[in-house]
C-alpha cells in the first residue's frame, strides 16, 4: 500500500516563528508554567487543541463571502438547518456560539439540585455547566477505557450494567438526561460502539430518559464504527451518522470540532417543548433562532464543514495520521493510551513519569518538558483539569494523569507530525530529570486555564 497522502493542496500560507531553548524555558517560566497562558506565536507546533484550529477549505472560505448576515431568516440559517438535519434527523436545530452555550441552555432548563447526569466521560465544560446548574455528572465509563494500554475497538463504551444500577438507585425522575460523548474526548478520543449506542437507548426507554448526544466528533467517531464493527463496513458515513443519531433525542455540537469551522456550535432535539423553552433562553443569551450568537457567515462555513467532514479520504488520512504518531511513540516505548483516538495523542504522563505522584502533576510537567524541548504545546488532562480536594483539603487525583496532543485538522503535514514524535522520544529518554509541579494560583471551576504552578 502506498503512503496516505494529505487529501488537499495548500492555498494559503502562516509562518511559523521559531525559539531556542533558552527563550522557551524563559517564556513557560512567565506563563507560570501553564500552557494556556503561553502567547501562541511562541509555540512551534500548536497541539493544545483541536478546537476551532481547522483549517477552512475553499468552499468554505467562498461560503464566508456568500454569508447571509439578515438578522432573521438568513438564508445561510436554512442552509445551516438543512445540513444539520441531514445528518441528525433532528426537526428542532438551535444554533449557538460554541458548544459550551449550547451545554448551558441545555442544563440550564433541565439541571439543578438533586438531578445526575450520566455519561461515558463528561467533557470539562460540559460537567462545569451541569455542576454549575446544582447538579451532578456522573462517569460510567467501560472498563477497557480506563486501562491505557489496552488495546481494544470501543473503549469510549458506556458501562450499561452500571448505567442500569445507577438509575434504579437514584430514581429515573432525578436523572433528565444521559449523555454519550463521541468520540470520548476526556478519555483518549476513543470511539463508542453502535451497539453500545443501541443497548444506552434500549435502557433509557425502559426507564424513561433521555438520550443526548455530545456530537463534537461524531464523523470520526463514525469512521472507527465503519472500520471496527461487523456490518458497517459497506456503509456510508453519512447512512453510519444518520443511524447513529436516530437513537438520541438531541445532541449538543461544537461545529469547533467535527464541521472544521473556527467558531459555533449548535442543539438539536426532537421535542418541540424542550425546544421552545431552549430557545427562549437562546434569545436572552445568545440571539433570535436564527442566528443564535453567530454570523451568518460562520453558520455558511458549519453547513459546508459538515458536508466535508464526511468524506472518506478525508477521514481515513485523518485518523491515519493520529495513528502514525503512535506507531513512532511504541517504536521508542513512550506509554500513551492505545490504540490511538480519533484526534489526538494522550500521553499517559504517570507511566512516562511515575517518580512524580498525581498530586505533584505529572501531566502538566510533562506539558513543559514539551515545550521546553521542541515548542510542542499539549494539554494537561488529569489531576489539574479533574482533580478535587477532599474534606481534609488533599487531592483527590483523577483517574487518568494525560497529556492531550490534539492535532488540528488538515493544519500540520506529516513532516510536523515527525518532529513532534521527535521531541516527545527525547523528551522520553531524558525523563528522569523531569521535576514535578505545585499550583500556586487557582480558581473554583476549570481552574486548569488560568492556575499558575511553580516547579518543585
Ligand atoms: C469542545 C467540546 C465541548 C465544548 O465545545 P466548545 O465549542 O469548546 O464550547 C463539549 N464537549 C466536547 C466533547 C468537546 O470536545
Amino acid at each position: 500500500m502506498k503512503t496516505i497522502i494529505e487529501p488537499f493542496k495548500i492555498k494559503a500560507v502562516e509562518p511559523i516563528y521559531f525559539t531556542t531553548r533558552e527563550e522557551r524555558i524563559r517564556i513557560l517560566q512567565q506563563a507560570h508554567f501553564n500552557p494556556f497562558l503561553i502567547h501562541a506565536r511562541d509555540v512551534i507546533i500548536d497541539l493544545l487543541t483541536d478546537s476551532g484550529t481547522s483549517a477552512m477549505s475553499s468552499e468554505q472560505w467562498a461560503g464566508i463571502m456568500r454569508g447571509d448576515e439578515s438578522y432573521a431568516g438568513s438564508d445561510s440559517f436554512f442552509r445551516f438547518e438543512t445540513s444539520v438535519r441531514n445528518i441528525t434527523g433532528m426537526p428542532y436545530i438551535i444554533p449557538t456560539h460554541q458548544g459550551r452555550a449550547a451545554e448551558k441552555i441545555l442544563f440550564s432548563i433541565t439541571g439543578g439540585k438533586g438531578k445526575y447526569f450520566i455519561s461515558n466521560t463528561l467533557f470539562d465544560t460540559t460537567r462545569a455547566n451541569i455542576e454549575f446548574s446544582g447538579a451532578e455528572g456522573v462517569d460510567l465509563l467501560c472498563d477497557e477505557g480506563k486501562q491505557p494500554a489496552l488495546v481494544a475497538p470501543f473503549k469510549g463504551n458506556m458501562n450499561v450494567t452500571a448505567l442500569e444500577q445507577f438509575i434504579r438507585e437514584k430514581g429515573a425522575e432525578n436523572i433528565p438526561l444521559v449523555i454519550i460523548t463521541v468520540t470520548n474526548n476526556s478519555g483518549g478520543g476513543q470511539p463508542v460502539s453502535m451497539a453500545n449506542v443501541k443497548a444506552v437507548r434500549e435502557i433509557c426507554d425502559r426507564y424513561g430518559v433521555r438520550l443526548f448526544i455530545d456530537a463534537c466528533r461524531f464523523a470520526e467517531n463514525c469512521y472507527f464504527i465503519r472500520k471496527r464493527e461487523a456490518g458497517y463496513e459497506n456503509r456510508t458515513i453519512l447512512s453510519i451518522a444518520q443511524e447513529l443519531f436516530s437513537y438520541a433525542d438531541g445532541c449538543t455540537m461544537s461545529a469547533k470540532k467535527d464541521a472544521f469551522a473556527n467558531i459555533g456550535g449548535f442543539l438539536a432535539m426532537r421535542d418541540e417543548q424542550l425546544a421552545m423553552e431552549c430557545r427562549n433562553l437562546l434569545i436572552i443569551t445568545e440571539g433570535f433562532p436564527t442566528y443564535g450568537g453567530l454570523a451568518g457567515r460562520d453558520l455558511e462555513a458549519i453547513a459546508i464543514g459538515l458536508e466535508e467532514v464526511l468524506h472518506e479520504d478525508y477521514l481515513q488520512y485523518r485518523i491515519r495520521s493520529i495513528e502514525y504518531i503512535g506507531e513512532k511513540l511504541d517504536a521508542a516505548g513512550v506509554p500513551y493510551i492505545k490504540p490511538t483516538g480519533g484526534h489526538a495523542v494522550y500521553l499517559d504522563a504517570k507511566a512516562f513519569l511515575p517518580h512524580i505522584p498525581p498530586h505533584e502533576y505529572p501531566g502538566q510537567a510533562l506539558c513543559g518538558a514539551l515545550y521546553v524541548e521542541g515548542g510542542v504545546r499539549g494539554v494537561e488532562i488529569g489531576s489539574v483539569m479533574f482533580g478535587k480536594y477532599g474534606p481534609d483539603g488533599a487531592l483527590v487525583p483523577a483517574p487518568m494523569e494525560l497529556v492531550r496532543l490534539a492535532i488540528p485538522r488538515r493544519v500540520y503535514t506529516q513532516s510536523h507530525i515527525d518532529y513532534v514524535a521527535e521531541v516527545i522520544v527525547e523528551v522520553f529518554n531524558r525523563r528522569n530529570n523531569i521535576k514535578g509541579y505545585k499550583i500556586t494560583y487557582e480558581t473554583p471551576l476549570l481552574r486548569h486555564f488560568i492556575a499558575h504552578f511553580e516547579q518543585l
